[in-house]
């Protein structure tokens, strides 16, 4: 296949770059460098399978040539106020990439007749009254908390993307991803792997929001990008959680990254979230991928961060 993928110089668009050319696939990644980095696609320069397009999704999108399938995932995904790649601090750019840029890579889509993957989130559960979460559940979102920017984008993504599936008959496929970590995060983004693996790095204590009680579900790149090629084969046109769905304390998880690392200088407690909608718990039903993909997670925690870690030593010299 010809495959776009929008966010391509980001976390995740640039693994799965990578994985669809090993699978043989020609990919068109696109993006505009708002959180992404040029780095995390340097390798791919010259491939011949390979174009990079610098372009803002939110305007109309133009691809030469042939398309057959859209992976849209250009948006601003860290939620922490203190950085400034984080959505709240990105507030129109996020809601744009998620409404007007679905929008847009929709069109691409329907022009092409061209399978589409929307990278939605976990988030569309907002602070969730059901847990684990399952497909069914509607969510718990504030629609006009700092989060909603990036929320009710995602919801409004969804909705549009389901739209075009049943209006237009567009071949869609719905990605919930749940919290990912791994090599090519950006180091500045705020989110808790990146801020932990940076603080046991230096030899200083890890920064715990609250008491450090609020649970995540973390799952390792690679385990996410096979979920992500699975959906993209399949003919499934509802939504799917993909994440591990092995629950952990914030507390426990820097506990387990300062044990990891070597790390001997402890933990501070920081104000929590809570007022600005962090969600308490989080951890996805993953029945529906495991019945409709024969998928799940592989790597564990402990494994997962070992393989982090050397990307976040280089990055720190
Ligand atoms: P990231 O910030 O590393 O990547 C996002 C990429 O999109 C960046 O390269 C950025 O420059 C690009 N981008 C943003 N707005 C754009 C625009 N208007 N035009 C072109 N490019 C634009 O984040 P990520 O963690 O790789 O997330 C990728 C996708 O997956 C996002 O849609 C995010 O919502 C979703 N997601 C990620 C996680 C996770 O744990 N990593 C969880 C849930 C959902
Ligand atoms: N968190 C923390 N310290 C940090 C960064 C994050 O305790 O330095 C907490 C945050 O409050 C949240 C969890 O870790 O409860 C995961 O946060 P992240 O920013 O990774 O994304 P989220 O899962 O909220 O989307």
């Amino acid at each position: 296949m010809r495959i776009l993928i929008t966010g391509a110089a980001g976390f995740l668009g640039s693994h799965l770059c990578d994985r669809l050319l090993a699978d043989g696939h020609a990919v068109i990644g696109m993006d505009n460098f708002i959180t992404g980095s040029e780095a995390n696609l340097a390798h791919l320069a010259g491939h011949p399978h390979f174009l990079f397009i610098r372009h803002d999704v939110s305007n109309f999108i133009f691809v030469p040539g042939k398309v057959d399938a859209v992976l849209h995932f250009a948006s601003p995904a860290s939620p922490n106020p203190s950085s400034p790649f984080g959505y709240v601090n990105l507030p129109i750019q996020t809601m744009k990439a998620g409404a007007l840029g679905t929008h847009n890579s929709l069109g691409v889509a329907r022009k092409h007749n061209a399978r589409f993957l929307l990278a939605s989130t976990s988030e569309i559960y907002g602070d969730p009254l059901e847990h684990p979460q399952k497909e069914t559940y509607y969510g718990h979102v504030d629609p006009i908390g700092t989060r909603s920017v990036y929320d009710e984008a995602k919801r409004f993504a969804e909705a549009l993307t389901m739209a075009y599936h049943r209006f237009h008959g567009i071949d869609t496929r719905i990605a919930r991803i749940f919290n990912t970590y791994g090599p090519r995060m950006l180091l500045e983004d705020g989110r808790v792997v990146p801020n932990f693996l940076q603080q046991a790095l230096r030899g200083e204590p890890l920064t715990v929001f609250g008491d450090g009680a609020q649970t995540r579900s973390f799952c390792y790149v690679d385990d996410m990008i096979e979920g992500f090629v699975r959906l993209l084969l399949s003919d499934y046109h509802s939504p799917v959680n993909i994440g591990n769905p092995v629950e952990i304390s914030v507390l426990e998880f820097a506990e387990a990254i300062n044990r990891l690392v070597g790390n001997t200088k402890g933990i501070v407690f920081m104000p929590d979230r809570r007022g600005e909608g962090d969600p308490q718990r989080r951890r996805p039903d993953i029945s529906r991928a495991r019945e409709v993909l024969g998928w799940e997670p592989q790597v564990s925690l402990e494994e997962g961060i070992r393989r982090t870690i050397p990307y976040f030593k280089e990055k720190l010299g």
